[in-house]
């Protein structure tokens, strides 16, 4: 069923001690097959991109189609329908907040364009001084130089720390067994962090381009959910004092934390969106970084200099964006969000089944996403019970990629309620020693 191929550097691996890849040659649905023909379910949705299910056929027909029309095209003093038809469909579903959408091809270029954006609003207005950006403790934006910056202390990037520009860091309040009833240990770390954001604010004031944040839930360092309440309250200070708000809903967009974007519940605008991950459905690499008009009339001038100079070859690609209109429409078609309820509701049905566990804590439910820790003194990304847990999924027919400690579920959305208990039946017989 393993597989070791010469030429291939694979991602997120340490190749001399690490088991072979198991290689996969078709999918269906939630099911990953193997080349031998074993089944496996995928539990991650493919590092969490897969929404309505693999090979969905109305997503592959919409890409041939397309394919055979007009496969790609440069994008600049171009346009094109696809690309027009899904800026003003993303526009729309964000609730006209937003004003323009900018394409780039995944997570972390995504990303980059939004701090580029934020950095150079302030610049186009003389204000060169703010350069200073703010993140929480935690959190992860994906491996280019500036999201690697704002990701610091996921601790993935020590070898390049030195090149990284400085971030401003807050602590971040996990909600934790506070989950069983008693907040006020929550209620204690959220005034933490929101003190410390307002010194950091009280401190650098004028020097601040904009702060970023993973809504709701922190997935790279192991599903860390925050209270809705306590985003609001750090956002509405944070616009009180002239400060730009980022939105990485790179992994939450789509329907992920139960609505179809986390900032919903969250009642904020945030200044920018960063989307990508579920924005093709999972079929083809794509993002975009949307923001509002006050933010895009800041680059409108006679000179150049003003203007976004940034682009990438592939970008708004004719068939990404059929991929993710194709998408969209599903999410209607299918009635997803629905599906995401039904999904929340097993997890909600099954809760206290691990909460029952000695050697599980922290177990925790943000719509789509299940997660709980393994009570461990490693807890690392690397940690050995994460690995030991990877393979004993394997071996029980389940694709499942724990975070060091950290053991979650994040299933495509076409999972049904029986195959969902099944695979919670199946975790529930792990040895995790
Ligand atoms: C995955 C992820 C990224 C990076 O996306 P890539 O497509 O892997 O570059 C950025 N932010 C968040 C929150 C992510 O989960």
């Amino acid at each position: 069923m393993t597989h070791k191929n010469q030429s291939v550097w694979y991602p997120f691996t340490q190749a001399k001690t690490a088991p072979d890849p198991i290689k996969i040659s078709r999918a269906k649905g939630i099911e990953l097959i193997t080349q031998d023909g074993k089944v496996l379910i995928d539990c991650v949705s493919s590092w969490w991109v897969n929404l309505h299910g693999h090979a969905h056929p109305h997503i592959s027909k919409r890409i041939y189609e397309q394919a055979q029309t007009l496969e790609h095209v440069i994008f600049a003093g171009i346009t094109h329908e696809p690309a027009e038809q899904l800026a003003d469909k993303l526009i729309a579903l964000t609730h006209q907040i937003y004003s323009k959408c900018f394409f780039s091809d995944n997570g972390s270029t995504s990303v980059e364009v939004a701090l580029k954006q934020a950095y150079q609003y302030w610049h186009n207005q003389g204000q060169t001084q703010r350069k200073k950006f703010i993140c929480f403790e935690g959190g992860y934006h994906g491996d280019t130089f500036g999201a690697m910056a704002l990701g610091k202390s996921s601790r993935f990037f020590t070898p390049f720390e030195s090149f990284l520009f400085e971030v401003l860091e807050v602590p971040y309040p996990e909600i934790g067994q506070d989950l069983k009833g008693d907040i006020s240990d929550l209620e204690l770390k959220e005034k933490e962090s929101f003190d410390a954001l307002k010194k950091i604010i009280l401190t650098h004031k004028n020097t601040i381009a904009a702060m970023i944040l993973e809504p709701l839930v922190q997935g790279a360092s192991g599903m860390r959910m925050a209270r809705p309440e306590f985003i609001k309250r750090c956002v509405d200070l944070l616009h009180e004092n002239n400060i730009l708000v980022i939105f990485d809903e790179v992994m939450t967009g789509f329907g992920r934390t139960g609505t179809m974007f986390a900032f919903e519940q969250c009642d904020i605008e945030p200044d920018f969106l960063c989307l990508s991950k579920g924005l093709t459905g999972g079929f083809l690499p794509m993002s975009v970084t949307l923001s509002t008009q006050k933010i895009f009339e800041s680059f409108l001038d006679d000179s150049f200099n003003k203007a976004f100079s940034h682009g990438h070859s592939y970008t708004a690609n004719p068939l990404g964006c059929a991929a993710a209109l194709a998408s969209l429409e599903i999410f209607e078609l299918e009635k997803t969000l629905d599906k995401i309820q039904s999904i929340n509701k097993v997890y909600t049905d099954r809760i206290s089944d691990f909460n029952a566990l000695c050697y599980v804590e922290k177990v925790r439910i943000q719509g789509t996403i299940f997660a709980f820790n393994i009570k461990s003194d490693d807890s690392g990304y690397q940690a050995k019970v994460g690995l030991k847990i990877k393979q004993e999924a394997i071996d029980k027919g389940l694709l499942l990629r724990p975070l060091g400690n950290v053991v979650y579920l994040l299933p495509p959305y076409c999972i049904e309620h029986g195959d969902l208990n099944d695979v919670i039946d199946k975790i529930l017989t792990f040895n995790f020693f």
